[in-house]
């Protein structure tokens, strides 16, 4: 890939809300000619620290990238919390490349089962609502999950996504005491995830911390998914948000 196929944006931010507790979601205009595919990311960095970059996957639709993209980012570190002070239409200094990534979605597989755990469901959004956008007749199946419902990213969403035909299934690790969760307590581990698909020929897409990406991978592959039909990404070494 040469770096003129991959120019350098200074996207205007357009908006920023919270998403859930220490997670915001920020909508930033649209380079010209933008296009991009479910499951690719973006890498961003500030104006006066030029080596430090990081990823971040577009969780808008691909139906409206001619106008505008998200990211939802959690704030873990010094990076994304400097995202997170950002200001709409302030100057932040702020360039994008991208997006890159071959771990991708169009809409044609058949039954595709997304896996995430925290804000591993970025992607994912992006690829329902293309699913949505296109009317489109192939299955999905979405297995989310958090350390506490108020953590389950774009919850509000969740009852629109299923009128249009995707199964989605939650689940809580700790939901707390005072909380009203009634829905399923724990992780998804390959057999929840198998039942809740039940679908040996379905392509499974899983995206969150490598350990939780990695054991699923072998659970999947074990229960005799074939190899080429477990996708993943992984995000790094981290276990502490759910
Ligand atoms: C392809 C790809 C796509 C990504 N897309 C997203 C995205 O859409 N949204 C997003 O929030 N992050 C995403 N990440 C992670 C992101 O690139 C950064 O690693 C993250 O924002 C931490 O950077 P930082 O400088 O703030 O903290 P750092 O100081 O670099 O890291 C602080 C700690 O947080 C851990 N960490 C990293 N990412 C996360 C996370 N998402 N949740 C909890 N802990 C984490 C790190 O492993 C480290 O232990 C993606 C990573 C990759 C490789």
């Amino acid at each position: 890939m040469t770096k003129a196929a991959h120019p350098t944006y200074w996207p205007a931010l357009l908006e920023a809300r919270d998403e859930a507790p220490g997670v915001r979601t920020f909508r930033f205009a649209s380079p010209t000619g933008f296009r991009f595919t479910p499951g690719q990311f973006l890498m961003f960095h500030f104006a006066d620290d030029p080596k430090t970059w990081r990823a971040y996957s577009i969780c808008s639709s691909p139906l409206t990238e001619k106008d505008y993209f998200e990211v939802t980012v959690g704030m873990v570190g010094a990076f994304s919390e400097r995202l997170g002070a950002l200001k709409p239409h302030a100057e932040g200094g702020l360039a994008v490349r991208g997006p890159f990534g071959k771990w991708v979605y169009d809409g044609s597989a058949r039954h595709a089962v997304l896996v995430s755990g925290g804000t591993g469901l970025t992607p994912f959004r992006a690829m329902c609502l293309l699913k949505i956008g296109m009317h489109n007749e192939n299955r999905i199946t979405l297995c989310v999950a958090a350390k506490r419902p108020e953590g389950l990213l774009y919850r509000n969403e969740y009852a629109g996504w299923r009128q249009n035909g995707i199964s989605v299934n939650e689940k809580v690790t700790q939901p707390g005491a005072n909380s009203n969760w009634e829905g399923e307590i724990g992780r998804w581990n390959a057999g929840s995830v198998f039942a809740a698909a039940n679908d040996a020929a379905a392509v499974y897409y899983l995206c969150g911390p490598n350990k939780m990406v990695q054991e699923l991978r072998e659970g999947l592959e074990g229960l005799g998914i074939p190899p080429q039909n477990v996708r993943t990404e992984k995000w790094g070494d981290y276990t502490d948000l759910f």
